[in-house]
C-alpha cells in the first residue's frame, strides 16, 4: 500500500460531523466553533517502546493514542469535537492500520469526536494525535486553581497501569483486568465536564499522583496532604501487590489516566452528584494546603517518604 491508499483507508472510515465544513482530503480541515465557545487544544504522542510494550495489539495501540488525547480534554473539562492523528510507521502494514483505526475509532465514536485530518510518514513506530473541545468562557478546569482548605479527590483506581507494566516487565503471567487498565485507559470525559462550575484545580493522572498533584500544587501556589489508606485499589491490584509496593505503584504509578481535581469541602454533595451522573466513582484523597509540596501520610498520621516520585522522560 502506497501513503494515498493508507490515506483513502483512513478517509473511507472516519465518522462525520455537522460542524464539520472540509475534512480529511484537502489541505487543511475547515471547522465550524459554536458560537460564543472557547477552543480547547491538546496534543500528545506514543512511541513504541517508551509508551507502550512493542507488542501491543494494534488494535489497543489505536485506543491508547486517542484515550490518553481525550483525557486532557476531560481534566479541562471540555467537550471532545474533533482530532487529527499523525502516523509515522515502519511499514505500510494495511492489517496493523485496520487494528488500529478499530480501537481508535470505536473510542472516537463514544465520545463523538471526529477525526479531520492528519499525516502519514514512514519512520519508527509513533502516533501523534491533536484533539480540540469546547467550553464556555472562562470555565476550563485549570492546574493552577487550587485553593488552601481544598479536598482532593481522584475518580477509579490508582495503580492498576503501572502494576501491569510491572508483571509486563517481570514477563509473568500478567492478571488481564490490570492490563486492560493499561492498553485501554478510560479518558474520564463526563466527569470533567460534570465538575465544570463545582471544581477548583482538575489534572489528569498521566505520570502519577505525586507528580501530577505536585504541579497542581506548584502552579496554584500551595501544597497537599495525601491519606495513603484512602488511595482507591482496585480488587485485582490488592491481589497483586500489598504494603509498600502497592503504595508506590498507586503514588508513583503512571498511566492510570484518572482525574484528580480539588473542591472546596462544602461542595462535597455537588462532587457526589457529579460523579453518580458520570457514572464513576470518586474517593477524596487528601487537603490542599498552605505546605509547599505533597506530602504522604500513613493511618498514624507519619509522613511516608516514598522511594521515587513519578515518571519522567528526561529524569
Ligand atoms: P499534504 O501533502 O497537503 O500534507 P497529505 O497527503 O499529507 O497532504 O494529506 C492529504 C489529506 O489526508 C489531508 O486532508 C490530511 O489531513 C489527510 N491525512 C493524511 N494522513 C492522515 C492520517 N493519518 N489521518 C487522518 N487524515 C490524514
Ligand atoms: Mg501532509
Amino acid at each position: 500500500m502506497k501513503e494515498f491508499d493508507l490515506i483513502a483507508r483512513i478517509q473511507s472510515r472516519a465518522a462525520h460531523r455537522d460542524d464539520v465544513i472540509l475534512g480529511i482530503g484537502d489541505d487543511a480541515a475547515v471547522l465550524q466553533v459554536p458560537p460564543a465557545m472557547q477552543l480547547v487544544v491538546a496534543t500528545d504522542t506514543l512511541n513504541a517502546g517508551v509508551h507502550f510494550p512493542p507488542e501491543t495489539a494494534a488494535a489497543d495501540v489505536g485506543w491508547k493514542a486517542l484515550a490518553v488525547n481525550l483525557s486532557d480534554l476531560a481534566a479541562m473539562g471540555a467537550e471532545p469535537a474533533w482530532c487529527t492523528l499523525s502516523l509515522s510507521l515502519p511499514d505500510s502494514d494495511e492489517t496493523w492500520l485496520d487494528g488500529f483505526l478499530d480501537g481508535f475509532l470505536a473510542l472516537a465514536s463514544q465520545h463523538r469526536i471526529a477525526l479531520v485530518g492528519g499525516d502519514t510518514t514512514r519512520g519508527p513506530l509513533s502516533i501523534s494525535v491533536t484533539v480540540h473541545g469546547f467550553v464556555e468562557p472562562g470555565r476550563a478546569l485549570r492546574r493552577d486553581a487550587a485553593r488552601i482548605g481544598d479536598d482532593v479527590w481522584v475518580s477509579g483506581c490508582l495503580g492498576d497501569a503501572a502494576a501491569a507494566l510491572e508483571q509486563w516487565r517481570a514477563d509473568a503471567d500478567g492478571d488481564a483486568l490490570l492490563r486492560i487498565r493499561l492498553d485501554r485507559p478510560t479518558p474520564r470525559v463526563a466527569l470533567g465536564q460534570a465538575l465544570v462550575g463545582i471544581a477548583h484545580a482538575c489534572i489528569d493522572l498521566s505520570d502519577g499522583l505525586l507528580a501530577d498533584l505536585g504541579h497542581v500544587c506548584r502552579t496554584s501556589g500551595a501544597g497537599a496532604d495525601v491519606d495513603l489508606d484512602s488511595l482507591p485499589a482496585s480488587d485485582a491490584l490488592q491481589a497483586f501487590a500489598s504494603g509498600q509496593a502497592r503504595r508506590l505503584l498507586q503514588v508513583a504509578g503512571g498511566d492510570d489516566y484518572e482525574l484528580c481535581f480539588t473542591a472546596p469541602s462544602e461542595r462535597l454533595d455537588e462532587v457526589q452528584r457529579a460523579a453518580d451522573s458520570a457514572g464513576v466513582p470518586v474517593s477524596w484523597v487528601g487537603r490542599i494546603t498552605a505546605n509547599p509540596g505533597v506530602h504522604v501520610f500513613d493511618a498514624d498520621a507519619i509522613e511516608w517518604l516514598p522511594p521515587r516520585k513519578g515518571y519522567e522522560h528526561f529524569g
